[in-house]
Order: structure tokens, then C-alpha cells, then sequence
């Protein structure tokens, strides 16, 4: 029963004490999962700006009021929340993914019990401390840490959880998926990805070389809009490869906290193991370039790096090419011209976000109306959202809801459409005001 605006407001409290504390939280989100601290930071940054876009939400939530097809009757609906929102968050945006996540929950109106990744309960935690501090009723906001298996399977079966937003991979989106369609609840999943990158014959290769590179070991790899393959007309390969294979070579891995590295850790042991399998995988399918090794020297050893990573003439069809890595590999596939770029770029079970280097403003139209992709970039890497547009994937990266933007709300209300008859007698809408 709290009004909208005001719980806008504790949401603005909230957005306002991240801001306060974000050099902290970025620190925390580094030392626990490894990003490099600036990348922690915009981590962060992403948290307060979807805080602020939800908190101006407290005050436009807007429904529709239309005319009546009946003398003296109002029509409008609203939306209403939908009671307690489950949500379950992966580890490698530990504090925006939960952000953009609870900030709608809770502006229209929900409760939330949150299980974040096991590998990243420690910023889950300082999270929820903000939310206790800025204000949020108790009860209100619930963090439950636990594995999978146990806490998370218990929120998608209790019959007391009306909506879970998922973001993870597509493996256990797809099992939550199956276990809530038994209780028809609803389910927001945002999931894997094999983004790519187009570079045609006309682009500016030095932009391209700065967006593919961003794109591909940012994070070291661990977007969800990462950009794993780059699909190149094969009259720049070797320029562009060149270029590549130069700044690769120049960046340096290490800890996120030293403001030198470019390239900080894999999330864990097993992850390390996947990357290095698929490095095996790609020796077979194409040509190594450079990297493809674990870090086993120096300060690094015992630590779960890996070095950048880049396979050339690899082919669209190839395993490195389709599959999911999550680490610092970088498929490089050649084309022959746009129509083959776009079919490589869409052959995939995936379809989160793509992008296009051209000069050609025909060919850049082109790309914005062909790409199977929830987010499309012009002259830019694959990565890089901002919290005001709708965010999600295409085909199997999710099951058609949006998080961020307006369109976030749509995943946590019920719509519910209002008649209000004041005409003092029955009215039949489609019969009395209708010939027989
Ligand atoms: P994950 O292994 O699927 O785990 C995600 C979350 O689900 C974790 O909290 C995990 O808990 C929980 N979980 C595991 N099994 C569960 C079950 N049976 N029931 C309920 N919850 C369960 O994914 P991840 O390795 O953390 O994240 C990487 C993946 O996320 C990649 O595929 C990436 O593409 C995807 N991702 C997608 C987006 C997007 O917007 N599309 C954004 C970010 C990441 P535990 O940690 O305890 O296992």
C-alpha cells in the first residue's frame, strides 16, 4: 500500500548511497569476482542509473485511460504488482544485474528474495545492506545465499513466488523454465550469448580494432554481450589482424585492483578448465594466433588467468565459432561480402547483442534491419547498454522479456483494465450499442 512515489524515493535513497559508497563497492566486486576496478566501477555506475530511471518510475508507472464505446462509462487499466519476485542473478555484473532486477520488482510494488551467484554472495550482501539503510520496509527485501541446487530450486517451486527473473545460462534457465511452467508462473530469463561482430571492407579498422578488442577481453570475456567471433570481409583479414594481434600482445593481465592491467582474472578453477578445453578444441578447427595459454609463471600462477586469446580462418559452423566460451577467446571468420557477414553473424542458437564497422550508411541500415539480435551496435563494439533502452536476446539467449527501460515493468506487474459505469443502468458493451 506504499505509494508509488514514494517508494520511487527510497529507491532514489538507494541509488544516492551506491553513488556514495561506489568506490567501495567497486573495490569489493574486484577483490571478490576479479574484474578490473574501472570496470567494477561502471558495474556499479550501472546499479545507480537504473536506481534513478526506477525511481522516476515511483511517478509515471503510466496505464491507459481510453474512451468507452458507452455513453457515460470510464475505461483505463493499471498495473499491479504481482507479490513476491524470485530473482537469481549470475556473478559477473554481481552488482548491476541484481540492481536492474529489483529496482522494477520493488517500484511497482513487490517483495524480492534474492539469491545471487555462490561465487559473489559478499557484494550481494553489501547491496542489501544499502536497501536496509535506504529505507526499504523489513520484509521487503529478502537475500537468501545458498547454492542452486537448494535455495534456488526452492524459490522457483514455492507456490508463494509469483515471478522469477532469471540471469544465467541458458542450461539452467532452461530447467527453471521447466520446473515454474508446472506452476504456470511466470518466468523473465536472460541467458547465453555468442555475440559478433561484423567489420566490412569499408570500415575504419583502427575504430574496429578498438571496439573488437573492448568487445572480446573486456571483462575478460565474461559479458553476456561479449564479442566472441568477429566476422571480417576478407579483403581486411590480414590488416585487421595485424592490428588485433599488435594490441593483444600489448595488454596486460594481472589483478583488476593494479590500474595497469587491462585484463584481470577468470571467475574460477572451472572456468579456467572450459576456456582451456575450447583453446583445445579451436587448435584442431583453426589457427592459433596468439595466446592460448593458462597463466603459470610469476605472480599469476595459482591464480585462474588465462591469456588473451585469438583463433583466425576459423569457419561460422566451427564448435568455437557456435559454443559459449565466457573467457578471453576470439574467433576470427572470414567472409566474402555483407550477405554472407549477416549470415554468419545470425547462424547461431543465440541472439543477444551484434555489431557492424561500415562507412556505407546503406549497409549500415541494412545490418540495423537483418541482425538476429537484441541489441545492435553501428561503429561500436557489442558491448555497452545503457539502462533507458530495453535489454535482452533473441532466440535462445532468453524467452522474449526485457529488462531495463520502461518495458522492465511489464516483467513484475499483472495489468488489470477498469469499467467504471456511472450511467446508473446496465449498459451491455457490443449489444445495446449495437443493431441486432
Ligand atoms: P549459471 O551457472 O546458470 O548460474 C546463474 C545463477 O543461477 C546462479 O545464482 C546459480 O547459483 C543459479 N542456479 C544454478 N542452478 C540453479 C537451479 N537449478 N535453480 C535455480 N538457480 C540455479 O550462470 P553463471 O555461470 O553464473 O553466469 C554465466 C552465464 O550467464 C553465461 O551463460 C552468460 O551468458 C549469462 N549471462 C547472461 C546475461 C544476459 O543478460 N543475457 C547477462 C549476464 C550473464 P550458484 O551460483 O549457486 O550455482
Amino acid at each position: 500500500r506504499t505509494p508509488a512515489p514514494k517508494r520511487g524515493e527510497i529507491l532514489y535513497a538507494f541509488g544516492a548511497l551506491m553513488a556514495e559508497h561506489k568506490e567501495r563497492l567497486a573495490r569489493a566486486m574486484t577483490r571478490e569476482m576479479g574484474k578490473v576496478l574501472a570496470e567494477a566501477r561502471g558495474d556499479v555506475q550501472e546499479g545507480i542509473d537504473i536506481a534513478y530511471l526506477m525511481a522516476g518510475e515511483g511517478r509515471r508507472m503510466a496505464g491507459e485511460t481510453v474512451p468507452s464505446e458507452l455513453p457515460d462509462k470510464w475505461a483505463m487499466s493499471i498495473r499491479q504488482p504481482l507479490g513476491v519476485a524470485g530473482i537469481i542473478t549470475p556473478w559477473n555484473f554481481p552488482m548491476a544485474i541484481p540492481c536492474w532486477k529489483t529496482m522494477p520488482a520493488l517500484v511497482t510494488g513487490n517483495t524480492v528474495v534474492f539469491k545471487p551467484s555462490s561465487d559473489t554472495p559478499h557484494c550481494a550482501t553489501l547491496l542489501v545492506e544499502l536497501m536496509a539503510e535506504a529505507g526499504f520496509p523489513p520484509g521487503v527485501v529478502n537475500l537468501v545465499t545458498g547454492s542452486g541446487g537448494e535455495v534456488g530450486d526452492a524459490i522457483v517451486d514455492s507456490p508463494d513466488v509469483s515471478i522469477i527473473s532469471f540471469t544465467g545460462s541458458s542450461t539452467t534457465g532452461r530447467e527453471i523454465a521447466q520446473r515454474a511452467a508446472r506452476r504456470l508462473k511466470r518466468v523473465s530469463l536472460e541467458l547465453g550469448g555468442k555475440n559478433g561482430v561484423v567489420v566490412l571492407g569499408d570500415a575504419d579498422l583502427d575504430l574496429a580494432t578498438d571496439g573488437v578488442l573492448w568487445s572480446a577481453f573486456g571483462t575478460t570475456g565474461q559479458r553476456c554481450t561479449a564479442a566472441s567471433r568477429v566476422i571480417v570481409e576478407r579483403s581486411v583479414v590480414e590488416p585487421l589482424l595485424q592490428r588485433l594481434e599488435a594490441r593483444t600482445r600489448a595488454l596486460r593481465l594481472g589483478s583488476g585492483l593494479d590500474p595497469a592491467v587491462d585484463v584481470g582474472p577468470l571467475i574460477n578453477a572451472g572456468a579456467v578448465d572450459k576456456v582451456d578445453s575450447y583453446v583445445g578444441i579451436g587448435r584442431t578447427e583453426a589457427e592459433l594466433v596468439l595466446g592460448g595459454r593458462r597463466a603459470t609463471e610469476g605472480d599469476l600462477a595459482g591464480g585462474h588467468f588465462f591469456e588473451p586469446t585469438i583463433f583466425a580462418a576459423v569457419g561460422a559452423m566451427d564448435r568455437i565459432g557456435q559454443e559459449e566460451i565466457f573467457g578471453p577467446v576470439l574467433s576470427v571468420i572470414p567472409v566474402d561480402d555483407y550477405g554472407s557477414a549477416m549470415l554468419a553473424l545470425n547462424q547461431t542458437r543465440y541472439g543477444l547483442s551484434s555489431s557492424v564497422f561500415t562507412r556505407d550508411i546503406n549497409k549500415a541500415f541494412r545490418a540495423m534491419r537483418d541482425f538476429e539480435t537484441g541489441i545492435v551496435y553501428v561503429n561500436a563494439g557489442t558491448t555497452g547498454a545503457e539502462v533507458h533502452l530495453p535489454f535482452g536476446g533473441w532466440k535462445e539467449t532468453g524467452n522474449g522479456h526485457r529488462e531495463a527501460g520502461h518495458i522492465a515493468l511489464d516483467t513484475y506487474t499483472e495489468w488489470k483494465s477498469i469499467y467504471v459505469d456511472f450511467s446508473g443502468r446496465l449498459q451491455r458493451a457490443q449489444i445495446d450499442n449495437q443493431p441486432a
